[in-house]
């Protein structure tokens, strides 16, 4: 147990360090904030104390270390320093925790050296999360940092949900399999639905659309994990803002042997040339949506892919839960794009979907349903906290 009740959540990427210093009491925040482009000549840190005019600084920033050294100083300067005997835990994102990481766990050397092999499986992410990790417990090296794991919540998935129909000792000796994303997301999401609908996540099996810039759908039943969209990586599933999502696999060879591109090359394609600003050009729905009502026909076809690419994970869902109590749109694209709902579950009465026009209609930050009174399955919106579940996740760990 301990009587410190803050926690800070570091969300550590390539070139950028995301924070939030929370307080437990009440989850609420104490201060937020960004370090962006790391490493390049014009780094910026924008810092916002609870009550706070916001600040900047645009000094150029070497490395994580000096980011973070950067983060110490602005939450110091509001009294909120790092050696603040109130801070309980830093609660730290990391992307893939493959099979062994089903739950958050404290970092040991051992721990690190475990998320260090999952490197090969997520070369974008996980490096990045490491060297956050590190940097963190240079700076307080007493403090428990805990790593909560984008992939754990997608642990309880089924064998067959998880297995590709591949070769298995080939699979098995690369670790080849569906591990799934966004987990504490779909965490969240899940249970605030439930609560939404007065009723115990163990009652409830629902399906969660994490529409951000990537995206991704989850099938959750009585509050488990049994099927996700994602995959080996992120890029399988749902049409995303960059991401191609689902193609055949075999798209890549014949990338490789017909067009002459490089591995790397169709890695980058699929990656961050693809999805809606490869079909389009944009991948802001925002602007999708104004180009579409401009008559533009680049943007409708995108618009059209991305909601057919949904509907298909809908009814797939529908059919690998049975039961669906209730439909939960959430991040950028799901809790903004009022189109994008109504487009998704249209036609779909027949599953027990709809949406009510004036409900889906009204702008709120809060959790809210929007089908119509007495719908079969309710459909939510329902906003995700990331850094919440992460704070959340590891403060109940140091305190057990
Ligand atoms: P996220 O990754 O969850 O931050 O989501 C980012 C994406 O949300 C953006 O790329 C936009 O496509 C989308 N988005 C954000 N705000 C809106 C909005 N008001 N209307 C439609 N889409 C939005």
């Amino acid at each position: 147990m301990t009587s410190a009740t803050r926690v800070l959540v570091l969300n550590s990427g390539s070139s950028s360090v995301k924070y939030q210093l929370l307080d437990m009491r009440d989850g609420s925040r104490l201060a937020v904030g960004l370090v962006e482009r790391i490493g390049e000549g014009a780094s910026r840190l924008a810092h916002t104390p609870a009550g706070g005019a916001p600040r900047e600084r645009t000094a150029p920033v070497a490395g994580h270390e000096a980011a973070l050294g950067a983060v110490a100083e602005e939450l110091a300067a509001d009294g909120l320093g790092l050696d603040s005997p109130e801070l309980a835990a830093i609660g730290h994102r990391v992307v893939h925790g493959g099979l062994r990481f089903t739950e958050p766990t404290v970092v040991t050397d051992e721990v690190l050296a475990e998320v260090e092999r999952l490197v090969p499986v997520a070369p974008l992410h996980n490096p990045a999360n490491i060297v956050g990790i590190r940097t963190a417990r240079a700076l307080r090296p007493d403090l428990p940092q805990v790593a909560v794991f984008d992939t754990a919540f997608h642990t309880t998935m089924p064998e067959y949900a998880a297995r590709y129909a591949i070769d298995v000792e080939t699979a098995d000796a690369h670790r080849i399999r569906r591990y799934g994303f966004h987990g504490t997301s779909h965490a969240y999401v899940s249970r605030e639905t439930a609560r939404l609908l007065g009723r115990d996540p163990s009652e409830v099996n629902v399906i969660v659309l994490h529409l951000g810039n990537g995206a991704s759908a989850s099938a959750v039943a009585g509050g488990r994990c049994v099927d996700t969209s994602m995959g080996l990586t992120p890029l399988e599933g749902l049409v995303m803002g960059t991401r191609s999502g689902d193609v055949d696999p075999a798209v890549t060879f014949h990338l490789r042997r017909v067009a002459g591109m490089s591995v790397d090359e169709i890695d980058e394609l699929l990656n961050r040339r693809s999805g809606l600003v490869g079909l389009c050009g944009d991948n802001d729905m925002r602007e999708i949506r104004r180009r579409i009502d401009g008559g533009d026909e680049r943007a409708r076809l995108a618009f059209d892919v991305y909601v057919h690419r949904l509907k298909k994970y809908i009814g797939a869902y529908c059919a690998v839960l049975g039961r669906v109590d209730a439909l939960a749109f959430t991040a950028g694209v799901g809790e903004n794009a009022a189109p994008v709902r109504e487009a998704a579950v249209e036609g779909l009465e027949g599953l027990g979907l709809a949406v009510d026009a004036e409900l889906n209609a009204v702008r709120s930050g809060g959790p809210r349903l929007i089908s119509p009174a007495g719908a079969r399955v309710a459909v939510a919106v329902v906003p995700t906290d990331e850094e919440l579940e992460i704070a959340r996740q590891a403060y109940s760990l140091v305190n057990r």
